[in-house]
C-alpha cells in the first residue's frame, strides 16, 4: 500500500506538485507493461524477433508495381505479434530506436541486393526514418557502409520522414538529408498535409516525393473540404517537379478520383496489406510454388518501373 501511495504522490509531483492524485491499478500495470516491452526490446534483434513486412506502391498511370515500403514487426515473446504503433514510441524514448533503426536500413538493403542477385527486377523501397535518426550525424556514413556492404545501389533506397518530423528539425537535419540525397537516396514525405507544413522550410530539403497522408484520402470523396486539399497537394507537388503518392486507398472510387487528378502513385488495402519477404518477392516475379496472390485490384500489373521518379 506505502509503494503504491508513494507512486501516486511521485505522480502528482510530476503533474505540477501541490495538489493530490489516486493511485490507479490500470494506470500502474500499463507503466509495467512499458517497462517490461523496454527491457524484452534490448534482445529482441539479438534474438531474431523484429522483422520486415513490405507493401507495395503502385504506379496510377500505368497500374504497375513501382515502389515499396519496408514495415517494422516485433514477433514478441509474450504479446504476440506488435506493430509500430505499440512499440517504437517506447523505442524511440528507451534509445533502442537507434540499433533497430539501423537493423531496418541494413536488412532492407541486404534482401533487395539478394533478389536483385536472383535476377529479380527490383524496385525502390522506402524506410521510415524517426528524428531520432535524423539527428545523427553519423547517419549518411551509416547508410553509405550499408550501401557498399550489401552492395545495392542507392537509388534503390527512399527515405520517409514525416512532415512534422521535418519542420522541428534544426539546421544540422538539413544537412544530414543533403548529404543523404548526395549519395543518390531518395527523401519523401510522409504524412504530408496532416503536420504544420511551412512551404518556406519546405524549400530547404532536398525531396524527390510527397506522400499524401491517408485521413484525406479517407474522406475525400466525403468531404469537399479535403478533396480541395488532395487537389491543391498535387498540384503543389507537381508544380515543385515532386512524385506524389497518395497513401491509404482502400475503395475503387478513391482510386479513379486520385487518377482523375493527376495523382503519381497509390498505396493502400485496395491493392495490397504488407507482405511478408517472401510474398513482396513473388509480386516482383519469381513465386514459390505455394505463394498465394495477393489481393490486387483488377487491372494492377507488376514488375514493371514507375512512369515518373522510380
Ligand atoms: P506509415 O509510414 O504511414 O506506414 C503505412 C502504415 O499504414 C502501415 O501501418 C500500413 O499497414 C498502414 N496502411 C497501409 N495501407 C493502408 C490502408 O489502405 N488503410 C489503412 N487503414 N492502413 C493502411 P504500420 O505497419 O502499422 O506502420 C505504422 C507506422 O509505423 C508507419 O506509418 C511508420 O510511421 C511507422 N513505422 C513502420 N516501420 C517503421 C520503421 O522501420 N522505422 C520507423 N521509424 N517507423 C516505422
Ligand atoms: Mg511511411
Amino acid at each position: 500500500m506505502i509503494n503504491n501511495a508513494d507512486k501516486a504522490m511521485y505522480l502528482a509531483k510530476k503533474n505540477g506538485r501541490n495538489r493530490y492524485q489516486f493511485f490507479k491499478a490500470k494506470r500502474d500495470a500499463a507503466r509495467i507493461q512499458r517497462t517490461d516491452i523496454e527491457s524484452q526490446l534490448h534482445g529482441a534483434l539479438k534474438d531474431d524477433a523484429i522483422f520486415l513486412d513490405f507493401q507495395p506502391k503502385i504506379d496510377i498511370a500505368t497500374g504497375y508495381l513501382c515502389s515499396g515500403e519496408a514495415l517494422v514487426r516485433w514477433r514478441n515473446p509474450t504479446l504476440g505479434l506488435m506493430l509500430p504503433s505499440a512499440f517504437m514510441p517506447i523505442a524511440e524514448a528507451s534509445g533502442s530506436i537507434v540499433p533497430i533503426g539501423h537493423w531496418v536500413l541494413r536488412e532492407t538493403c541486404r534482401r533487395l541486393q539478394a533478389w536483385r542477385e536472383k535476377d529479380v527486377e527490383i524496385v525502390p523501397m522506402a524506410v521510415n526514418m524517426s528524428a531520432i535518426e535524423l539527428r545523427d550525424k553519423t547517419l549518411p556514413a551509416r547508410i553509405a557502409d550499408i550501401l557498399t556492404e550489401t552492395g545495392l545501389e542507392a537509388r534503390f533506397l527512399e527515405l520517409e520522414v514525416t512532415e512534422s518530423d521535418l519542420m522541428h528539425q534544426s539546421d544540422a537535419s538539413v544537412s544530414t538529408l543533403v548529404a543523404l540525397s548526395d549519395l543518390g537516396i531518395h527523401i519523401a514525405i510522409d504524412d504530408f498535409g496532416a503536420g504544420s507544413v511551412s512551404l518556406k522550410h519546405l524549400k530547404r530539403f532536398p525531396i524527390d516525393t510527397l506522400n499524401i497522408a491517408p485521413c484525406f484520402v479517407h474522406d475525400m470523396l466525403e468531404n469537399a473540404e479535403d478533396a480541395s486539399f488532395i487537389n491543391a497537394l498535387i498540384h503543389l507537388g507537381q508544380n515543385l517537379a515532386l512524385r506524389v503518392i497518395a497513401k491509404g486507398v482502400e475503395t475503387q472510387a478513391q482510386l479513379d478520383h486520385l487518377k482523375s487528378l493527376g495523382c503519381d502513385g497509390a498505396q493502400g488495402f485496395l491493392f495490397s496489406k504488407p507482405l511478408s519477404a517472401t510474398d513482396f518477392l513473388a509480386l516482383l516475379g519469381h513465386d514459390p510454388p505455394s505463394w498465394q496472390q495477393p489481393r490486387m485490384a483488377p487491372g494492377i500489373t507488376v514488375g514493371s518501373p514507375c512512369s515518373r521518379g522510380g
